[in-house]
């Protein structure tokens, strides 16, 4: 899509989200299109804190399902849209709740941490909910002899016991993305010292990144690369996780310069919203995301839990 297209279809969307009173919300993985018309743009921790803030009427949820899902537990009362219904995630995919109790009645009296990327039905069998930005915070809150249960996420999980120094039972789910970012894509990166090199605690490097201990390596949450970059006095950095996020780092530092260090680390599920998309979820008021009402209240708590924690 050109430059003038991309304006014309800005205004328009700008237009109907005016006229239905919405607000844009849309994660740092979205295309640099829509990332540009929306409100507010961050995380899955941001989103989350925007949608359980606003007093727009409705949200226009540019990003996965199960993020769209956490607005519409947080804001029962707001008209919750995704622009493709099929924006899944493959995270939150590996584990159902239906495996989740069994895992529980194996373990009886664990705490349940559930990384955010997961569905309505496994958060209403989860105590608290993280995000890759505040994770750590989340089992340093947890009493030391308490056993954890740690899902779904086994990269984030094996950071998190390196981190923490505690030991979690952990479920062998994966991103398709982040688990692609392999530890040869950063081999690169040992011979060019002035770069820094920026890693999601998701990706199948993050071991490998930590072992460096050289200095110059950042296991950080989306966000936190941002504001890491920003603050930062070096001038080049190497991103491990999913591309969308070079659009924003860019726009919010322009005078630095941002590699990805896999050019095919990218989100088919992300990429699936697009602006025409979002036009037409804003004009048509589709798909309207909801959750059962008594799953809802179940999985609140877990979440008004990891929005509270820093
Ligand atoms: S990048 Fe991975 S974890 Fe994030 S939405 Fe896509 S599949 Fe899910």
């Amino acid at each position: 899509m050109n430059a003038p297209a991309i304006s014309a279809l800005h205004e328009e969307v700008r237009a109907l989200a005016q006229e239905r009173g919405a607000v844009i919300l849309a994660h740092n993985y979205q295309v640099p299109e829509v990332q540009d018309v929306a409100d507010f743009v961050g995380d899955s921790l941001g989103l989350s804190r925007e949608a359980a803030a606003t007093d727009a009427a409705a949200i226009a949820f540019c990003g996965v399902h199960f993020m769209a899902e956490t607005a519409a537990i947080l804001s029962p009362e707001k008209t919750v849209l995704i622009p493709d219904l099929d924006a899944g995630c493959s995270l939150a995919a590996s584990i159902t709740a239906e495996q989740l109790r069994d895992w529980k009645a194996q373990h009886p009296g664990a705490v349940v941490v559930s990384y955010v990327n997961t569905t309505a039905e496994v958060k209403a069998e989860t105590d608290y909910c993280c995000t890759s930005g505040n994770a750590r915070a989340v089992i340093e809150a947890i009493p030391e002899d308490q056993e954890i249960l740690f899902l779904p996420d086994l990269f984030l999980g094996l950071w998190l016991e390196r981190v923490t120094g505690r030991k979690l039972r952990i479920w062998m789910g994966e991103c398709h993305v982040h688990a692609g970012i392999r530890p040869a894509d950063i081999e690169r990166w040992e011979n060019e010292p002035d770069a820094e090199l920026l890693v999601h605690p998701e990706c199948g490097c993050a071991s490998q990144a930590m072992a460096f201990g050289n200095g110059r390596t950042h296991i950080l949450s989306t966000e936190k690369m941002i504001d890491f970059a920003k603050s930062s006095p070096k001038e080049r950095f190497l991103i491990a996780t999913e591309v969308g996020i070079l659009h924003r780092l860019q726009k919010e530092a322009p005078e630095k310069r941002f590699e990805p260090v896999s050019e095919r680390a990218i989100c088919r599920y992300m990429k699936m919203i697009t602006l025409e998309k979002l036009r037409d979820s804003l004009r048509d008021w589709k798909h309207v995301v909801t959750v059962p009402p008594e799953t809802a209240a179940r999985a609140r708590q877990a979440i008004e839990r990891m929005v509270a924690i820093a």
